[in-house]
């Protein structure tokens, strides 16, 4: 005989947890080990931009365009 008014064990527990976090960098869902990222790439990136922003670090400088030139005359 079996006890229908016993919780089944075998449920899994996790539907009452906090909804899966998504990946801010590509969005993928993200991992326990790495969170709020899905891997430690992303996260890298995430703290990248922050270091380049706090610091401004001139590591590249191909996003510079010259002046226009030739404009009187
Ligand atoms: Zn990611």
């Amino acid at each position: 005989m079996t006890d229908p008014s016993k919780p089944d064990p075998a449920k899994p527990d996790t539907a009452k947890s906090a909804p899966p976090r998504r990946c801010p960098i590509c969005g993928k869902p993200a991992e326990v080990r790495w969170r709020p990222f899905c891997s430690r790439r992303c996260a890298d990136i995430d703290l990248n931009r922050w270091f380049t922003g706090a610091y401004a670090v001139p590591a590249v400088e191909d996003d510079e365009t010259p002046p226009e030139e030739g404009g009187e005359g």
